[in-house]
């Protein structure tokens, strides 16, 4: 898309209820230009007479491009309850993606929680299909509700690769906890197997879980360099202008969502910001 304030009209083609008020959308570019982007990045997605809402690129499948969006608010209402053969608009890709390039050699740890998971999704699965480029992969999943780990066919298959780790946390209480513990997602970094100093560590997800998720990390001697955060903001138009989503001098959109942490870091967790 060379013009990154215009959108371009998808269609619908499928969607896929994955939990109640999750749906992920299966779209079709009418577009015939190349949509390249990088994990970690998200589009703006429109409906006529209801607005734009930023959402986290998951990747490709058959040609059709694939994001999950949970219901919330006034937009993803009326997105999630779109039938196939419908049309939206998409403008992107936008913003800072993960650093998968200089994380080769490295042991590969992914932190979230929520549907925070969505922005590493492309980025786990590119890791999977080139497994020879990365050591060890961890990944981490933490939810409210264990009715919300929504990806539990993907956890397996992630599972049954060569040195891949996957830990689920749930922290309400439940009869069976067949896939998962009871507890945070930070609890599980305990049990995970990872290089403290040949290590990246990519995290989504509330920021007070990201915040204890540093402290434990910084306790197992993982270095702040190693650390890389998708933050999340409200904002309008993806590209700098409204300032909806600064953060000191950064902007989420634009500079983000993926910061290193050193970056941010003197504005992180600040009221405010
Ligand atoms: C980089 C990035 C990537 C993202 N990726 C994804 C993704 O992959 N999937 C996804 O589902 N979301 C994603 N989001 C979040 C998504 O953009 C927001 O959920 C979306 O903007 C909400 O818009 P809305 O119009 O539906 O909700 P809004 O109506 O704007 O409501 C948003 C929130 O405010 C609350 N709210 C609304 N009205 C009121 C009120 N009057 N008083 C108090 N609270 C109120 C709602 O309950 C809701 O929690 C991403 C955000 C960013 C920044």
């Amino acid at each position: 898309m060379d013009n990154k304030m215009t959108p371009v009209a998808a269609t619908l083609i499928d969607k896929t209820e994955e939990v109640l008020d999750i749906v992920t959308l299966s779209l079709k570019m009418t577009d015939e230009r190349p949509f390249e982007f990088q994990f970690g990045q998200f589009n703006m997605l429109s409906l006529f007479g209801v607005g734009e809402v930023a959402i986290s690129i998951m990747g490709w499948k058959d040609d059709l491009l694939l994001h999950t969006v949970r219901s919330v608010g006034r937009v993803t209402h009326v997105l999630t309850a779109m039938e196939p053969g419908q049309q939206i608009g998409i403008r992107g890709p936008f913003g800072q993606g993960w650093p998968l390039e200089s994380a080769v050699g490295k042991d590969l740890v992914f932190i979230t929680a929520g549907l925070g998971c969505a922005p590493v999704v492309a980025a786990i699965n590119y890791a999977v299909q080139n497994r020879q480029n990365f050591r060890r992969i961890v990944i981490l999943q933490g939810v409210k509700h264990h009715q919300d780990l929504l990806w539990l066919p993907q956890y397996e298959i992630w599972r049954d690769q060569h040195n891949c780790q996957v830990l689920l946390a749930a922290s309400e209480e439940h009869n069976s906890k067949k896939h998962w513990k009871l507890g945070m997602v930070t609890e599980l970094l305990n049990n995970a197997s990872f290089s403290a100093d040949n290590c990246i560590v990519m995290m989504c997800g509330p920021e007070i879980m990201m915040k204890a998720a540093i402290k434990q990390l910084k306790e197992l001697g993982v270095a702040e360099d190693a650390y890389y955060l998708s933050m999340e903001r409200n904002f309008q138009c993806g590209q700098g202008f409204c300032g909806h989503c600064q953060i000191g001098p950064y902007f989420v959109c634009k500079d983000g969502p993926v910061f290193h942490y050193p970056q941010i870091k003197p504005w992180f967790g600040l009221g405010g910001f």
